[in-house]
């Protein structure tokens, strides 16, 4: 009976997580780090600003399996914010293939604040990135939909099957970014003048607030970080949420661009495709093995969260996730999921 296999799974899953090592990592981590006290919590959204310092979340998902590991707040609501850029990129590719829409954004980082106004390329005229606010008003106006709300309920539709539920907007973030988003109107506005948007400005950006409205739990960013690694399938639900051929594509601006203006840097140090957002959260995916999501709402200068790279910084240099990283892990340490085409056993010569 499917009802009671799946009720011995969780069960299953409930006792490798209760006795795994890696949970202790995370509760080890949540503990050292929450005494961090850098940062500020992003307040040019009035609505964010109420944001508790305190707040932290970690969590982690399995690629294969979806065996969630969590410490501290992973369950607590927030806004998604840019994080939820390089998935509304992902459903513009399904929505209208590669070519189309790179003649609207390209993959190029800028080395720029996620905000800048100035950065078009030359000569396109394109934004450089999906991942900077002009690249992501630029990729929500590609998404289909006949009518506004349609369009909106394709993206809810999109997030649903990453997190296995159907997630909602929250509404006072949403009308706190449209009364003051100035700046991204100003973007928008220079995106429409040189033919990038169409005349529809103000649906656009509605689309594009209501996409970084959207409500998240730490918990449900590593689930949505585990589809990533998974090859676009949500491991708990079987369920695709990104066509196979897209999603090095989305995993690949996040690596180079997910980061703010950190990027770089990030590339060099924790080496996973990644993407963070002004409330707080940041999701890393390692593929084929994990996604993770913390939450911390105090911000460095970049816009990312202190805690939050602090504790990606932490994983990645423990357990050797770094994609280029030739060495095994310092200690021996192990994720709870193998490297894919890892031997478990010694190998005939
Ligand atoms: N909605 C925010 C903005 O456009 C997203 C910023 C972010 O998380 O980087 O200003």
């Amino acid at each position: 009976m499917p009802e009671q296999s799946s009720d011995i799974g969780a069960l299953v899953r409930g006792i490798r997580t209760a006795v795994s090592p890696f949970r202790s990592v995370l509760r080890e981590l949540h503990g050292s780090y929450s005494s961090v006290s850098d940062g500020t919590v992003a307040d040019y959204i009035p609505e964010l600003a109420g944001a508790d310092p305190a707040w932290f979340g970690i969590a982690a998902a399995g690629a294969a399996d979806g065996q969630l590991f969590e410490a501290g707040h992973s369950g607590l609501e927030f806004t998604i914010q840019s994080i939820a850029k390089p998935f509304v990129f992902g459903l513009a590719l399904e929505d209208n293939g590669r070519e189309n829409v790179a003649e609207r954004v390209g993959v190029e980082p800028t080395g720029d604040a996620f905000n800048s106004i100035i950065k078009l390329d030359e000569g396109s005229h394109r934004p450089h990135n999906p991942m900077v606010n002009a690249g992501a008003i630029a990729t929500a106006a590609l998404l289909k939909g006949d009518t506004q709300v349609a369009r909106l309920n394709r993206l809810l539709d999109m997030f649903g099957r990453y997190i296995g539920r159907r997630p909602k907007v929250d509404v006072a973030v949403f009308a706190s970014e449209r009364h003051t988003g100035h700046r991204n109107r100003a973007i928008a506005h220079l995106l429409l003048n040189f033919g990038m948007l169409p005349p529809n400005v103000e649906e656009v950006l509605d689309l594009y607030f209501q996409a970084c409205s959207v409500l998240v739990t730490a918990r449900d960013l590593a689930m949505m970080a585990a589809t990533l690694a998974n090859g676009g399938v949500n491991p708990l639900t079987g369920e695709r949420a990104l066509q196979a051929r897209y999603v090095q594509d989305v995993l690949s601006v996040m690596y180079t661009c997910g980061m703010y203006d950190y990027a770089g840097q990030w590339a060099y140090e924790v080496g996973l495709p990644a993407k963070s957002g002004v409330a707080g959260g940041v999701i890393t995916v390692v593929p084929g093995r994990m996604g993770m999501a913390v939450f911390s709402p105090p911000l460095d200068s970049h816009g990312n969260s202190v805690r939050g790279v602090a504790v990606c910084r932490e994983l990645s240099r423990r357990f050797g996730l770094h994609c280029f990283s030739s060495a095994p892990a310092a200690d021996g340490a192990q994720l709870p999921w193998p490297a894919p085409g890892a031997a478990t056993s010694p190998q005939p010569a």
